[in-house]
């Protein structure tokens, strides 16, 4: 398809959006009590009822709400004892927040290529790695590369699909490892019956605007380990060990979520079946119109595990469908339609060139394949139904 030919549509038509957050229950009435009653800050009911409902929803034990899922994750490698000059696995498929928080607690990223199946991280890999690539001696493994010890291990599940963790919680066990699961875009989904964010030492959660439920922005650490959990709501609140003389045992940070942001997170948590449900609603209608488009992979979910498709994607075959996934980006943003690609595989970012990383093939690969589509809780079906018609309209006939 020639660029110059891509045609606008008129000014008529609506704007669909890739993703957009959905407000449409009790937000508003949580959020005037919060200022009705003054409790706007980081102490208040909300702050405490939003805990405990994300804390039954990963059945874990406790649950340590933050400013955003990033800084979950920064503290998550804290209390996990993750030290400086450690080394951790972790997806190179995936937004870049988890390997930037490795390296704020001074670790280094090694990065695991992703399956080619449902793009998660490579448990295989992940196996390989450790069993052939590392080595243990005096009580620790230790890369035969680099010569740095192997502490941890960081599954992200990208787009609302679970990681295989079965392989990789065996083999962590078998060398002593934690596990922090990223599981930011999984809210809602399972493994093997298990909510994701559960299933390792401890999980961390996002309520960004364009995550499953949004709080504007926030984040949260869920563990069934109370030293650790004490630990993270210590290291969130400033450290402060007397809260009348501000005595401080050790450098803390001030990463609370407000009382006024887990009103509207406690509001959302009201309608998260509702929105999983919508989710899955709209790639099943995607995936059954798209399937019979050549040249379109539709996503697929793994028998391991239930998706929540949190983001609906795609794989275009240029060479099948006739048009590149960054053609199409453009020839449906001409349209109105908003899509956008994977990551850039973090072993390939310019932020993150100086940790060195071997052949990851496949994330490169579906890096340029991938394109995600319009998949808002709210997406009607004429809108849906939109987009599906122009990905007929621009496929080669
Ligand atoms: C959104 C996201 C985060 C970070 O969450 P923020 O709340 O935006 O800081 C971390 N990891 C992944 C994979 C994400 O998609």
């Amino acid at each position: 398809m020639n660029e110059t030919t891509y045609l606008q549509a008129p000014p008529s038509v609506e704007f669909i959006p890739l993703i957009e957050p959905e407000i449409r229950g009790h937000e508003w009435k949580y959020v005037k009590e919060c200022l009705d009653t003054g409790w706007v800050s980081s102490a208040g009911t909300y702050v405490d009822r939003f805990e405990q409902l994300l804390a039954e929803q990963s059945r874990c034990e406790h649950a340590v709400a933050t400013v955003n899922g990033t800084s979950a994750l920064h503290v998550a490698l804290i209390v996990a004892g993750v030290q400086p000059n450690d080394e951790v696995l972790v997806s190179t498929l995936t937004f870049i927040a988890p390997v930037n928080a490795i390296r704020y607690v001074g670790a280094w990223p090694v990065f695991v290529d992703a399956e080619p199946d449902y793009w998660q991280m490579d448990a295989g890999r992940v196996v390989e790695f450790l069993e052939n690539g590392c080595q243990w001696k005096d009580g620790a493994l230790y890369n035969r590369r680099t010569g740095r010890r192997v502490t941890a291990i960081v599954p992200v599940h990208v787009l609302g699909h679970p990681v295989d963790l079965d392989p990789i919680l065996q083999v962590a066990q078998k060398f002593g490892l934690k596990v922090i699961e990223d599981a930011t875009e999984g809210l809602g989904a399972t493994y093997k019956g298990r909510p994701l964010g559960s299933i390792g030492d401890i999980g961390c959660f996002s309520f960004n605007g364009n995550k499953l439920i949004t709080t504007g922005g926030g984040g949260m650490i869920v563990t069934s380990n109370e030293k650790w959990a004490k630990k993270a709501k210590y290291l969130t609140t400033q450290a402060k060990d007397d809260p009348i003389e501000y005595i401080h045992a050790e450098i803390g940070y001030n990463f609370r979520l407000t009382n006024i942001q887990a009103a509207i997170g406690c509001a959302q948590m009201e309608q998260l079946d509702t929105y999983v449900a919508a989710k899955r609603g709209i790639a099943d209608r995607y995936s059954a119109a798209l399937g019979g488009i050549s040249g379109i992979q539709p996503m697929r979910q793994a028998t391991w595990g239930k998706s929540t498709y949190w983001m609906y994607t795609v794989l275009v075959k240029e060479e099948v469908y006739g048009t590149n996934s960054r053609q199409l980006l453009r020839a449906l943003a001409a349209k109105k339609i908003q899509t956008r690609p994977l990551w850039q595989p973090i072993h390939q970012s310019p932020a993150h060139i100086i940790s060195r990383a071997g052949e990851l093939p496949i994330s490169e690969q579906l890096s340029k394949e991938a394109l995600s589509l319009p998949c808002s809780v709210g997406l009607s079906e004429d809108s849906q139904k939109r987009v599906i018609d122009e990905l007929l309209l621009c496929a080669r006939h």
